[in-house]
C-alpha cells in the first residue's frame, strides 16, 4: 500500500507506471466520477467509454465489445460501494492481453467472492476525499497491489524518483499521503468496519421501508459481495419532482451522476452518442442518491422512506 496526494493521482501514478501512455485506448465505464478518466488522458491515453451492467458497474458484455487493437488497459470502478463484476471482467482483460485497474474510492472494504479490491487488477487505488467512506480531513489517496515490481517504481515515482536521498534514478513528482492526513486516517481506520457496517444497516431498513414501490427500483446486489453502501442509489420515475418534493421536506438528495462521461462538454469531441452507451444515458433522468451515512438513525430513513411513499400515492 503507497500513499498518494489523492485519489486521482492514485490513479494517474499507476496507469504512468504500467506504461500506458499516447497512442493507447483505455475503457472504463461512462458512469463514474470524472478522475478516472481524467486520470487516462493525464497520461497522454485516449479514454474510451463502455456501458453499465444493472448494478450500476462496468458491463462486461459491453466492455468486450469496446475493445480495440489500440486497447491496453481497463480501469473497473466500484461504484457507490458495490464491486464490479470482476471475475467476468478479469477473464476478458485475460483474454485479451489488457492490463486491469481497480478504482475502489468509492469501495473501501467492500468485497466480491470474499476479496477485497485489489485481488483481481495489477492493482487498486483509493481515495481518501473527506466525503468517502474512509475520509481524512483533506485530500489523501493510495494505491494497493500485490506486484512488488510496481510497488517498488510507484514508491519512487511517488518521491521525485528518488528510492534514496540524492539520488534520483528517474524523474518523479510529488505525491505523497500527508503526514497529517496519514494521522487522521489512521484513527479513522479502526472504526471504517463499524462504519461500514452501519451504513449496511441502515441500506437494509430502505429496503424494507421501500420495497414495493412500483416506481422506484432499489440498488440490484451482486451475489456473493459485499456493498458498503459509499452512496444509496434507487433508479425513480419522476426523479425531479421527487427531489424536489423531498427537498422542500428538508431531505438533501444527490445525483451521481446527472450527465454520464461521454456526454460532458470535455468529452463531445469523442461524439459519442446515447445509442453507444443506453443503460448510463437513461440513468440520468432516473438515478437518486438518498441520504446515508454511519450516523443516520432509523427515524430518519423511516422519515425518508415515509416521504418517498407519499410522493408516489399522492402524484
Ligand atoms: C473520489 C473519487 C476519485 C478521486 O478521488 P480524489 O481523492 O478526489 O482525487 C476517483 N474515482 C472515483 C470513482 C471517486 O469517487
Amino acid at each position: 500500500c503507497i500513499g498518494t496526494g489523492n485519489g486521482t493521482d492514485a490513479i494517474w501514478i499507476t496507469l504512468k507506471n504500467l506504461g500506458i501512455g499516447p497512442g493507447d485506448e483505455v475503457i472504463t465505464a461512462a458512469n463514474t466520477f470524472i478522475a478516472t478518466s481524467e486520470s487516462i488522458s493525464m497520461v497522454g491515453a485516449t479514454p474510451v467509454f463502455a456501458d453499465v451492467d444493472p448494478y450500476f458497474t462496468l458491463d462486461p458484455v459491453d466492455l468486450e465489445k469496446k475493445i480495440t487493437k489500440k486497447t491496453r488497459a481497463v480501469i473497473a470502478v466500484h461504484l457507490f460501494g458495490q464491486m464490479a463484476d470482476m471475475e467476468k471482467i478479469s477473464q476478458i482483460c485475460k483474454d485479451h492481453d489488457l492490463l486491469l485497474i481497480e478504482d475502489a474510492a468509492q469501495a473501501h472494504l467492500s468485497r466480491y467472492k470474499n476479496h477485497f479490491p485489489g485481488h483481481w487488477g495489477e492493482a487498486a487505488t483509493y481515495s481518501f476525499y473527506p466525503a468517502k467512506n474512509l475520509g481524512a480531513y483533506g485530500d489523501g489517496g493510495c494505491i494497493v497491489t500485490n506486484s512488488e515490481e510496481l510497488d517498488r517504481k510507484i514508491r519512487i515515482y511517488c518521491n521525485h524518483g528518488s528510492p534514496e536521498k540524492h539520488l534520483h534514478v528517474t524523474e518523479g513528482i510529488n505525491s505523497r499521503l500527508d503526514a497529517l492526513q496519514a494521522a487522521v486516517l489512521s484513527v479513522k481506520l479502526k472504526h471504517l468496519e463499524s462504519w461500514n457496517k452501519q451504513r449496511i444497516v441502515a441500506a437494509a431498513k430502505y429496503r424494507e421501508l421501500l420495497s414495493g414501490i412500483p416506481q422506484i427500483q432499489l440498488p440490484l446486489l451482486r451475489p456473493d459481495s459485499e456493498h458498503t453502501y459509499h452512496l444509496y442509489v434507487i433508479a425513480a420515475e419522476q426523479r425531479n419532482k421527487l427531489q424536489a418534493f423531498l427537498k422542500s421536506k428538508d431531505i438533501d438528495t444527490g445525483i451521481h451522476y446527472p450527465v454520464a462521461l461521454p456526454f460532458m462538454p470535455c468529452y463531445t469531441h469523442l461524439g459519442y452518442k446515447p445509442t453507444d452507451v443506453p443503460n448510463s444515458f437513461q440513468l440520468q433522468d432516473k438515478i437518486l442518491s438518498l441520504p446515508i451515512f454511519p450516523e443516520i438513525i432509523s427515524d430518519q430513513v423511516f422519515f425518508v422512506a415515509d416521504t418517498i411513499r407519499g410522493f408516489y400515492l399522492n402524484y
